[in-house]
């Protein structure tokens, strides 16, 4: 779709603006007039046109604007007694949905705007949507309406602009409607923590709510062949040339890491990042050690997730594992070591197939790599028997090499498959599972089982609850644990001095 480029963008122009204010905004500031405004929002305005609202009763958490006449108009057919165009009608339900469901979750309200200046016509309290015409060039944005400083970081309300004839697009307004304005409102819900979201964490973590609202829409899908052909490109890469389809495909990130450690773990990360700002990576790692894991267990386990789909799918990964594309996979060297080269949390993939014995084995720096074995059975991964390096393998396989580290420098590896005469050794049997299960071990493959009863998310949030899996089943068998797991997991623990705390919360 030639629109994907530019659509759900968050303008940096806004944060910019933002941030330009007085050094800091210590007071507030009007960052941005509206289409309802004169100067309008970045060249959207109504202009001369005959605009209108609507809400959905003094109970609805957004206001819809359009206008009635003019290139910004939407569909005016109207089946209601009160003459309200139905898309519009439409529009305002799928916002006050999407905001209390994400309130729901266990998600902070988007700030009030009432409290904006002058400049901002209209504001309210409730979250203002306006219909514009995008001239095909996007199909909604979120921008920063009034700001303030909230100890390290800068939250703001949110006003967003939505495409007004959106079932050009996508059929119908109505699927239309429902793929872009929830994600446009979770960045109104980002914007009650940090304005400062990476962009990569903002966009994935949109399209992962969206989601969650709705799987049944497959925009999630939609673009993870972009992350998914790119495994070398780092997982925060927000410079020049990084594409909508790695942003929004990221959220294959927030989607692996709600699998594996529950649907509260993205808030709880939103938390902790309104508290100490900075990067999500850090917001996410220290959230991960209240669950004993850390970035650098997770990302590699992400890694194999990630070669586990389409053809590869694998029942104890991702639940829509079939239908997603598969990552890029290599060819070794025909003859000798191969040599690679990734850097900071990115993954190489390599294809081995061997009728007799081969000891795989790597040289890297293990604070910067990890690289295990997953053999194919039949065509699909196993995850469970995926085996750190090194190991002697035969069959057929993927070797996976991923980063344990955010560091952008080289981190250079070999690759050797050298013909062993030796039988291969038995892989270390996994400790059987507990009676009762014991709590999520960093490491472990399988989706960790839900434990206790946190403030869940509404009924039809999870969207693997319809899929079957283990984690909205308590009750439901525990998986074995990944011989390769433990000893990656341990040896990453006990490197970052954390082991101790390994079982030490519950
Ligand atoms: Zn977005």
């Amino acid at each position: 779709v030639s629109a994907a480029l530019g659509r759900r963008a968050r303008p940096a122009l806004a944060v910019a603006a933002l941030l330009g204010v007085a050094g800091r905004v210590g007071a507030q500031t009007c960052v941005a007039a509206r289409p309802t405004d004169a100067e309008g929002y970045l060249g959207f305005a109504y202009e001369g046109a005959d605009v209108a609202s609507f809400a959905a009763g003094p109970g609805g958490r957004t206001v819809v604007w359009y206008a009635r006449t003019g290139p910004h108009a939407p569909d005016l057919t109207s089946t209601r007694p009160d003459g309200v165009p139905d898309h519009v009608a439409r529009a305002a339900a799928v916002g006050d949905d999407a905001l209390g469901r994400y309130e729901a979750m266990g998600f902070r309200r988007p700030p009030r705007d009432d409290d904006a200046p002058p400049c901002a016509a209209g504001a309210d309290g409730r979250l203002d949507v306006y219909l514009v015409n995008f001239q095909g060039g996007s199909d909604g944005l979120a921008a920063n309406s009034t700001c303030l400083e909230a100890g390290p970081v800068v939250a703001c309300s949110t006003f967003v602009l939505v495409e007004s004839r959106l079932e050009a697009t996508y059929g119908t307004f109505d699927r239309g409607v429902r793929t872009v304005l929830p994600h446009e409102l979770f960045h109104a819900v980002q914007n009650a923590y940090d304005v400062e979201f990476d962009r990569y964490w903002a966009e994935g973590t949109a399209q992962w709510a969206a989601d969650a609202l709705d799987p049944t829409l497959d925009d999630l899908e939609r673009f993870l062949p972009e992350f998914f052909e790119k495994p070398g490109r780092p997982l925060d890469s927000s410079g020049g040339g990084v594409v909508a389809g790695h942003l929004y495909g990221s959220a294959i990130w927030p989607a692996f890491l709600t699998r594996r450690h529950g649907a509260d773990l993205v808030r709880q990360a939103f938390e902790r990042q309104a508290q100490a700002g900075g990067r999500a990576l850090d917001a996410v790692d220290n959230v991960l050690a209240t669950h004993d894991a850390s970035i650098a267990t997770e990302f590699p386990l992400f890694a194999a997730w990630n070669a586990a789909t389409g053809q590869r799918a694998a029942p104890d990964g991702y639940p829509d594992a079939a239908a997603y594309p598969e990552v890029s996979v290599d060819a070794l060297a025909d003859a000798g070591p191969t040599a690679g080269r990734l850097a900071g949390l990115s993954a190489a993939y390599y294809a081995f197939d061997a009728e007799r014995p081969r000891r795989l084995a790597i040289e890297a720096d293990p604070s910067r790599l990890a690289a295990f074995y997953l053999p194919l059975e039949g065509g699909g991964a196993n995850l469970a028997s995926a085996m750190p390096l090194p190991f002697d393998a035969s069959g057929e396989g993927v070797i996976v090499v991923a980063g344990t580290s955010a560091s952008l420098t080289d981190a250079n590896f070999v690759l050797s498959a050298e013909p062993t005469s030796e039988p291969p050794p038995v892989p270390p049997t996994p400790p059987a599972p507990t009676t009762p299960p014991a709590p999520p071990v960093a490491g472990d493959m399988s989706p960790p089982p839900a434990t206790g009863a946190p403030a869940g998310p509404p009924p039809g949030y999870q969207r693997e609850a319809d899929e079957g899996c283990s984690l909205g089943a308590p009750s439901g068998p525990r998986r074995g644990r990944a011989p390769w797991a433990w000893a990656v997991a341990t040896a990453l623990l006990a490197r970052r001095g954390v082991r101790a705390r390994r079982r030490g919360r519950s």
